[in-house]
This record gives C-alpha cells, sequence and structure tokens, in this order.
C-alpha cells in the first residue's frame, strides 16, 4: 500500500542537505542536532554531521526542526475549479505552510467517488512539492443515497472517506458505511451538520445573527450529528473522525466518548480558534464559512479541547474559492477560507501550548489519522531519526510577519488575517530529501 505515497517528483539519487544548528522537536524528544539528508532519506542526525562537498546548507539557527506538518483538511479545487486552486498551487501553500502533506477532499467536479477520479489526482501530483493522499467520498456524487465503492478506493490507498461540504444525512446510510469501513479498514469523517436544522444558515444563530438580519444556523445542528454518530460509533465498534468541530457541545460530547473509549477522534480549523461571528458585522463573504464562526464562549471550547487532548489535530480546511465566486452578499456567497499558510502561525500566535503540542496536533497525530505515519507504511510525521524519508519543517519560533493575502501562493485571496500580525512563521521545508522551500520562498 506504500504505492500510494508515490506522489512527487523524487529526487536524483545523491544530493545531499544539511540543516544546520537547529532544535529537532518530534515525538521522540527535544536534542540539539544538525540533519544530514542524502537523496530522499534522512542518513544522520547529531552535532558533528560532517556531509559531502556541495551539500545545500539551511541554517535552522534559533529554529526547531520537526517532522513535515499533515493536513487532514484541503481543499484543493481540481479537478473542476482550477480558478479557485490546483494540485499545483495547493501543495505549494502547503509547502509554504510547512506541510508535507495534505489530504485532499473528494468535493471536486466531478467528485473523488470512483477509483478513475482518484487515479487522476494522484497523477496531478506527481510533481507536486507535498504529499497528497486522496479522501475518497462515502456517498456516490456525495449525494447521500448509495455507498461510493470503498473497497476499490481503498485498493488504491485511500485510507479516509468523506461527503464533506455536506454530512450524511441517513443515520442508516451512515452505519452501512462504518460497518463496510470497519471491514476494509479505513476511517469515515464526517462534516457534523444536520440539513434541517442549518437550513439555509449562513453563519452561527445567535445575537449576532439577529442583529445583522443574516439566517443562522443553530450550533445543535452540528452537535446532533456528532452525538448521533457516537451513538453509531457504539453499536459499530467503527472508528470515526469529526471533521471541524466548532461548538462546545461538540467538544464535550468527544470529551465524553473518548472517555468511555469510543475510538473517535477530532479535529479543529485555526479559523474556531482565531475569529468569532462578531467579524460578520461588515457583511464581509470573506468571514463566511461552514461550520460557521462561533461566539467566545464556542472558541474557548475548542482552545479547551486542543489543550487537553479532546481533539487531536489541527486542521486547515483550506478552502479556496476565486474572487468573483466569494465577492457576493454575505447570504450568497460559498462558504470557506484559505489556510494553508496561515494555520501552523495562528496555533503558534494564538494557543497557549508548548510547542511540541502543537507539533503533535499538525504533524504527527494528523499523520496518524490519515494512515500516512510510520506505523502504517508511510513516512510522515516523523520521527527525525535516519533512515526515514526526509519531510522535515524548519520553524522561526519568534519570526513575526504580517499576513498579505496577495502575497499568498494559492489562486485565490480570501483569507481573513489580512493584515494581522503573526509570530512564528516556517523557514524551510523539506520534501522526500527536496528543500521546496527556503527561507521563507518556495523553490518551485
Ligand atoms: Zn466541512
Amino acid at each position: 500500500m506504500a504505492e500510494r505515497t508515490t506522489t512527487g517528483t523524487g529526487r536524483r539519487g545523491t544530493q545531499a542537505v544539511v540543516v544546520r544548528g537547529g532544535t529537532v522537536v518530534d515525538q521522540t524528544g527535544e536534542r540539539p542536532a544538525d540533519v544530514l539528508v542524502v537523496g530522499d532519506r534522512v542518513v544522520e542526525v547529531g552535532t558533528t554531521v560532517s556531509p559531502p562537498r556541495g551539500a545545500v546548507e539551511l541554517d535552522a539557527s534559533g529554529c526547531v526542526v520537526s517532522p513535515g506538518l499533515v493536513d487532514l483538511h484541503t481543499h484543493l479545487r481540481q479537478p473542476g475549479r482550477e480558478e479557485s486552486e490546483t494540485v499545483e498551487s495547493g501543495a505549494r501553500a502547503a509547502s509554504l505552510g510547512g506541510f508535507t502533506a495534505v489530504v485532499a477532499m473528494p468535493n471536486t467536479e466531478p467528485t473523488l467517488d470512483s477509483a478513475e477520479a482518484v487515479r487522476n489526482v494522484y497523477e496531478l501530483a506527481t510533481t507536486a512539492t507535498a504529499e497528497v493522499a486522496v479522501a475518497g467520498a462515502i456517498t456516490v456524487a456525495r449525494a447521500g443515497e448509495r455507498l461510493a465503492p470503498m473497497a476499490e478506493l481503498a485498493e488504491l490507498g485511500v485510507r479516509i472517506f468523506t461527503d464533506d461540504g455536506t454530512g450524511v444525512q441517513s443515520a442508516g446510510l451512515m452505519r452501512r458505511a462504518l460497518e463496510y469501513a470497519t471491514g476494509l479498514g479505513v476511517t469515515l469523517a464526517q462534516h457534523c451538520e444536520d440539513a434541517t436544522l442549518a437550513g439555509d444558515g449562513a453563519m452561527h444563530e445567535g445575537a449576532w445573527s439577529s442583529r445583522l438580519g443574516i439566517p443562522g444556523m443553530p450550533a445543535v445542528a452540528e452537535e446532533v450529528m456528532v452525538a448521533r454518530d457516537l451513538a453509531l460509533a457504539r453499536s459499530t465498534g467503527a472508528r470515526i473522525h469529526f471533521l471541524h468541530l466548532s461548538t462546545a457541545g461538540s467538544v464535550g460530547l468527544v470529551r465524553r466518548a473518548k472517555a468511555e473509549g469510543l475510538p473517535v477522534t477530532a479535529e479543529a480549523a485555526p479559523h474556531h480558534f482565531t475569529l468569532t461571528d462578531a467579524c460578520a458585522a461588515g457583511y464581509d463573504p470573506v468571514f463566511k464559512v461552514n461550520p460557521p464562526l462561533r461566539p467566545e464562549s464556542d472558541v474557548g471550547a475548542v482552545k479547551q479541547g486542543l489543550a487537553d487532548g479532546t481533539i487531536d489535530a489541527i486542521a486547515t480546511d483550506h478552502a479556496p474559492h476565486a474572487p468573483e465566486a466569494k465577492d457576493l452578499p454575505f447570504d450568497q456567497a460559498p462558504p470557506g477560507m484559505l489556510g494553508l499558510q496561515t494555520a501552523l502561525s495562528l496555533a503558534l500566535t494564538e494557543l497557549d501550548l508548548p510547542l511540541v503540542r502543537i507539533l503533535a496536533l499538525m504533524s504527527w497525530q494528523p499523520a496518524a489519522i490519515a494512515g500516512l505515519d510510520a506505523a502504517r507504511g508511510g513516512n510522515q510525521g516523523g520521527p527525525v531519526a535516519p533512515g526515514s524519508v526526509a519531510n522535515l519543517c524548519v520553524i522561526d519560533p519568534t519570526a513575526t510577519w504580517i499576513v498579505d493575502p496577495a502575497a499568498l501562493a494559492s489562486r485565490s485571496r480570501n483569507s481573513p488575517y489580512g493584515g494581522r500580525s503573526l509570530t512564528g512563521r516556517v523557514r524551510h521545508t523539506v520534501f522526500r530529501g527536496e528543500p521546496v522551500v527556503i527561507d521563507a520562498e518556495a523553490q518551485r
């Protein structure tokens, strides 16, 4: 199954790279060390490495050298919406954000619900600067009516399935999908939203939606599906991953389920711990996202969930929309915001967590959920050790920068963080031994 990880150009066998003078931080601990990479592999980690002549030197003084980040939730828009993003441009944005792997969501046009569609994305990703893992759809065309050929997709290496963009509305169909997924050893990921409760809501239902006259969707639209799926997980024994949890109620449900021992995991998106529904006050559609921005109390609960281990991963929900598509009245604009290039910096700036915890949430824990870690035959999420494939992220934790949406690598500009000052930045990214980002510049 390791076949699926052959995206990327691969490198001419012998080029050497030395990451010099940093502090290596991974799941095994923290130590000052240089990292020597030859070809696509880490060959030495230590304080006395002697690189071969001609090695590329990456300065990491004052920096943290970590396993590459892994994003569980990326919308690459290809095929079908190439004006918004492509596999290539999205992967470049990922590299700049420190990610060496992304999970591509299946809500493309056509949907990634067939072997042909999945192979097409793998093909597009062969020259990308990050590994692109595909999430397959649970149901054909994400229509929620009949199951996609999950076995065939699993055969191609698909490890995670979701109808993201919508939740699977039918409990009966979801139960069948869970039973099927368990047999295949794959994970279902749910976008928790009950359509009958969400209705045509365009933001969180609360004081701000009333004041602004924008139709709201209540927190309970998310929470009833979390609760339903926990009941289904309990009765089937299947694993479930909850996408972008955004409410205090959802976080509480997952916390109790984990205490009970259910095999569930969850992610949160940076915008749900950095922005609130008050951002909609100017009717700027850049703040429209699904699930919607929530009040301060929910933001606090998401942070608490990240701190206490209820939430396992920070995932971007990077959702590019071309300017002409996004520039509509708030209630008509498509939901979604860019995330790949700001996620790590937002976490470092806004979360009161040790850096190693943030790396756990953004590298090795999501790698395990996506089935991309060493334990499952992949090579994402570390540890940084001789013999491993060199997927590395070098972070300057003290660098400050101001977000300029026009300077992002995405084909779209819909970042809600324009003008925001952030602390902590990706300096270099190494993907399969290739320095794809050097000093915050994409190399190709
Ligand atoms: Zn979603």
